[in-house]
């Protein structure tokens, strides 16, 4: 008897029975963009090795106009349908199943030729769209279908048509951007009739036998949005038009809310989808913050969809359901929805990867091959660069020592757990404690490695760290000043005003340690909702609250600081940075720019702003936070420089600046790919 038998029960779509209630959703990597197609096929056939039902391509334009970008891939040529081929082949024969989405951004292409319903330009595009006329509206169905048939003769197993997230379909479903007054405008029957049309000629196009999934948007968080009645209306029109599964999508991507970031709560979503469950006679799927099988599980058997998506934890490991079905939970690398390595790429235009997992759409080029001349290895500090590095090493066949100094690996991710909205990281730290001990790591904690322990090692990775960079601010010993260490591991408490120095990453967190502190919103649902004003979209329309945000107060007035001119939080997360500095107005943190640090004194920190700006003088503080940034941590590099055994430093030891897990963890995976 398996521990998820709801994840692991088949479903049977009548042509095809899928063996379990798992789809890989859709991601943007980036990679069929590289035209590497092998690499692309690697990534999928991976993922259909790891037991995933079945898995959604990245959206594949219809069209130029349509596509996210210019030069956004799609199925275009022969050419194009031969490369999709090489992917498709290869997933089955490594017996999975894969659809290809097809997704029109309409008026979120990124680019001058963009179009829409109606010429209402998207706060997150500076392109005003065109509006279509009738001759353009079937332009773009008969693309639609175009993609799909060509989809089909490509290998795939089916099509998802992506009706939501704001995206050119949903744009029509709507007032605020289709003003339209013909038969594509208006009453919801016709704001309806382009999504519904798409759907019944797809399905004509391809024929019976061929997965059609609808993406359908079940609460738009943007004003204006679908009112319920109007989502139950659309999921039976675009069943009765031939779609064989409904997928969910939340909120717009132009919604002011986190529909996907680690703040936002498990499962945050599934409520909204299990309203549909039984308005329908096709499977419903959930998705949204979805990351481990006892969640999914949960979702599945309290009736919340027939299915779940998950999207990037599959980036974080392409084995997850193999490893759920072996009762080997605890070894899937969790995601921890920190976007770092995967949505603030694709808004960078680089690839995809994972922050756990460097090797995730790097398939064909980070390759772990067992060594055939294991080493003696050192590994020093069990941060995630340390961690990162033994690991591979171990994994290699290496003989590998991992001395830590602390009691506990993780290094300054158990700083980052302690914060409200930052949970996932537990999982990490517990998931890496397990993974050690699988690996047969000889683990020495609190044990600070000494260059005489280390003689005698073929290698040496040193990955100590780094140390709070002292700010050198007058006053700064007295006994109201603290360090974000002592603040985030307990050894001070902060009293109820406090100044931070520094609005870096650690700067942003500490604030929201001590606004919230003791108590996470993403820890209580009904919370979280209330705080980003959620509703329910039946009784209000896209699911906003009426009244709007209702945050908890805070539990203390806080005042975050930078020398630098201009918005604290730039240099934040491109995907999540918007979520905190909003988090933190919310709960009325001051931020202030352009400072330069006076002293500190018993009243609290003296600053002055450059010529023609007057200053306060005093910021009143009964606490002062300093969080001036950190540098590298190396005695310990520096005494074993030159001593014979072959030393490698990474992480923070190697470079502080803009340090974060995600370079630590490649960076360690890397070398010990190498050794
Ligand atoms: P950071 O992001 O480099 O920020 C350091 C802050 O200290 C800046 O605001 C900087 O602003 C200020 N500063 C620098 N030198 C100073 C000095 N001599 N005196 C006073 N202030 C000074 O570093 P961090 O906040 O320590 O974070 C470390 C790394 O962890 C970052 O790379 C960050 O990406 C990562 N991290 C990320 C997150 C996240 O949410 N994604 C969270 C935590 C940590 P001014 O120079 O303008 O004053
Ligand atoms: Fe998840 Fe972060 Fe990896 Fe993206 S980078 S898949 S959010 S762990």
């Amino acid at each position: 008897m398996t521990t998820y038998p709801h994840l692991l029960a088949p479903l049977d779509l009548g042509f095809v029975t899928l063996p379990n209630r798992v789809l890989m959703g859709s991601m943007h990597t980036g990679l069929e963009e590289t035209k590497d197609w092998n690499r692309v096929a690697e990534f999928y056939a991976s993922r259909a090795r790891g037991g995933v039902a079945l898995m959604v391509t990245g959206g594949m334009a219809p069209n130029s106009e349509g596509g996210v970008f210019p030069g956004a891939a799609g199925l275009f040529t022969p050419e194009d349908i031969a490369n999709h081929r090489i992917v498709t082949e290869r997933v089955h024969a490594a017996g999975g199943r894969i659809a290809m989405q097809i997704l029109h951004a309409g008026r979120y292409a990124y680019g001058p030729d963009c179009v829409a319903p109606s010429p209402v330009k998207s706060p997150i595009s500076p392109f005003p769209p065109k509006e279509l006329d009738e001759v353009g509206i079937e332009k773009q169905i008969a693309d639609i279908v175009t993609a799909a048939v060509r989809a089909r003769e490509a290998g795939y197993d089916g099509v998802e048509v992506m009706g939501s997230e704001g995206y050119f379909l949903n744009q029509f479903l709507v007032r605020h951007t289709n003003k339209r007054d013909d038969r594509w405008g208006g009453t919801y029957e016709n704001r309806m009739r382009l999504p519904v049309d798409v759907v019944r000629r797809v399905r004509e196009a391809v024929g019976e036998d061929f997965i059609l999934i609808y993406r359908l948007s079940m609460i738009d968080l943007v004003p204006e949005g679908s009112t319920w009645d109007e989502v139950v209306t659309l999921a039976r029109a675009v069943e009765a038009a031939g779609a064989t599964i409904l997928n969910t999508g939340i909120g717009w991507h132009e919604a002011r809310i986190p529909t996907i970031a680690t703040s936002v709560p498990r499962r945050a979503f599934t409520w909204v989808t299990q309203k549909l469950m039984g308005e329908v006679g096709i499977p419903v799927i959930t998705s949204n913050r979805i990351n481990t099988p006892e969640v999914a599980e949960a979702v599945l058997a309290d009736g919340c969809a027939d299915m779940v998506s998950m999207a990037r934890p599959f980036l974080a490991d392409a084995d997850f359901v193999a490893k759920a079905k072996a009762g080997r939970a605890g070894d899937i690398a969790p995601c921890i929805a920190c976007n770092q390595a995967c949505l603030d790429h694709t808004f960078s235009g680089k690839v995809s990867s994972c922050l756990v997992n460097p090797r995730a759409c790097y398939e064909t080029e980070l390759v772990y091959t067992p060594t055939d001349a294991p080493k003696r290895l050192a590994v020093v500090g069990a941060g995630p660069a340390g961690l990162s590095a033994a690991l591979v090493a171990a994994e290699r066949g290496h003989n590998v020592s991992l001395y830590e100094a602390s009691g506990r690996i993780g290094g300054q991710l158990n700083l980052a757990r302690t914060i409200p909205g930052k949970e996932e990281f537990h999982g990490l730290v517990d998931y890496f404690e397990g993974q050690v001990a699988q690996a047969g790591i000889d683990l020495h904690l609190e044990t600070r490695a000494t260059p005489e322990m280390l003689a005698g090692f073929d290698d040496v990775i040193v990955a100590t760290g780094v140390t709070p960079r002292d700010p050198g601010i007058d006053g700064q010993d007295g006994a109201n000043v603290a360090s974000y260490i002592d603040i985030l591991t307990g050894r001070k408490i902060a009293g109820d005003r406090v100044a931070i120095v520094g609005a870096g990453g650690i700067g942003f967190d500490v604030a929201t340690y001590l606004v919230d502190e003791g108590e996470s919103a993403t820890e209580d649902l009904d919370a979280w909702l209330a705080e980003w004003g959620v509703t329910d979209p039946g009784t209000a329309r896209g699911g906003l609250a009426p009244g709007g945000p209702k945050p908890a107060a805070p539990k203390r007035q806080v005042t975050l600081l930078q020398r630098k001119e201009g918005r604290p939080g730039k240099g934040l997360g491109k995907t999540t940075g918007w979520i905190h500095r909003a988090g933190l107005k919310m709960k009325g943190v001051q931020m202030v720019g352009g400072v330069n640090y006076e002293r500190i004194s018993a009243e609290g920190l003296h600053i002055s702003y450059g010529e023609g700006r007057e200053s306060p003088g005093l910021i009143p503080a009964d606490t002062v936070v300093l969080c001036a940034g950190q540098l590298s941590h190396r005695p310990l590099a520096d005494a074993l420089e030159g001593q014979g055994a072959s030393l490698h430093v990474i992480g923070g030891a190697d470079l502080a600046a803009e340090l974060d897990a995600k370079r630590a963890i490649d960076q360690g995976a890397r070398l010990a790919a190498s050794l």
